[in-house]
């Protein structure tokens, strides 16, 4: 196992949670998402991100199947889709989830997208406090909420997420919602953390890989945990499956972190949560 790779993070209910995770957005359901868990369990990895719109829990299920990590190892994440908002529909799909996955209970269970145009996610969220309750999944969060969307929560349910999923990457460092998550003890998580690609060739990464003598992809991943934020980083290719879990062996300087921080833009690259209703 790759050193540092069992690495967590601990939730505000005590469970831990990986600080690097395997994505596997657009990673086809069949062959090509089971070798891509497969590679990253051989190498280490523990946390698995998937979500019922990706289409391939069923292969991660069974890459789980077929691995001889144990279950109690693992760190599994799915995510209800906007279709399912609502508190019924919220209990159905994550029967659904689990069934596809192969599991008994689940490791994290995400409200996918607030959804404004429905306004039910106050009700979801009520349906993943009774699955928290009843212990079918160790911990409940939101992906793409807002600080707004979370103070709802906070004024109108129980439990408070123990985490946020969001877009997050050094042109998008999400400031104000990481301060407010870190008031709250609500663990931010990187999705898109290495811009899918886009920042690869910005100079300032590159010149701080040479110095480091990592590639680029490692000095965004390891800003991430130097940042307290746990990320997710999305390969099917073996090599950088491993590439980007080997992260564990150094550390950026103050001033660099500054430089990288330095390149924040404030521009999101998808969907201001706000404005997206897709179902
Ligand atoms: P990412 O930022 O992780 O980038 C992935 C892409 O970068 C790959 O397709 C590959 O082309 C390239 N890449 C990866 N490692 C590399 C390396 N070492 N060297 C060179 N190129 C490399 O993009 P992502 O898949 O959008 O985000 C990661 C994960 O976040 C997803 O797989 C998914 O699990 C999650 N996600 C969640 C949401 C959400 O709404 N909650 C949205 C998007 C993604």
């Amino acid at each position: 196992m790759l050193k540092g790779l069992q690495s967590t993070t601990t939730l505000h209910n005590g469970v831990k949670m990986p600080l690097v995770g395997l994505g596997v957005f657009k990673v086809q359901d069949g062959e090509e998402v089971v070798n891509s868990v497969k590679s990253a369990l051989e190498t280490g990895y523990r946390s698995i991100d998937t979500a019922a719109v990706y289409g391939n829990e069923e292969g991660v299920g069974k890459a789980i199947a077929e691995s001889n990590v144990a279950r109690e190892e693992l760190f599994i994440t799915t995510k209800v889709w906007n279709a399912d908002h609502g508190y019924e529909e919220t209990l159905a799909a994550f029967d659904v989830s689990l069934r596809k996955l192969g599991l008994d209970y689940l490791d994290l269970y995400l409200i996918h997208w607030p959804l404004p145009s429905q306004g039910k996610y106050i009700e979801t969220w009520k349906a993943l406090e009774e699955l928290y309750k009843n212990g079918r999944v160790r911990a409940i969060g939101v992906s793409n909420f807002k600080i707004h969307h979370l103070e709802d929560i906070i004024a109108n349910c129980e439990i408070k997420p123990m985490v946020n999923q969001v877009e997050y990457h050094p042109r998008f460092n999400q400031r104000e919602l990481h301060a407010f998550c870190q008031k709250h003890a609500i663990q931010l998580e990187a999705w898109s953390p290495l811009m899918q690609g886009g920042l690869f060739e910005e100079p300032v990464i590159v010149e701080i890989a040479q110095k480091y003598n990592k590639s680029a992809a490692q000095v965004i991943i390891r800003w991430d945990i130097q940042t307290g934020v746990v990320t997710i980083p999305k390969s099917a290719k073996p090599h950088r499956i491993a590439e980007n879990a080997d992260v564990f062996d150094f550390e950026l300087s103050q001033e660099d972190m500054d430089k990288i921080n330095s390149l924040n833009t404030d521009q999101r690259m998808f969907a201001d949560p706000d404005d997206f209703n897709r179902v």
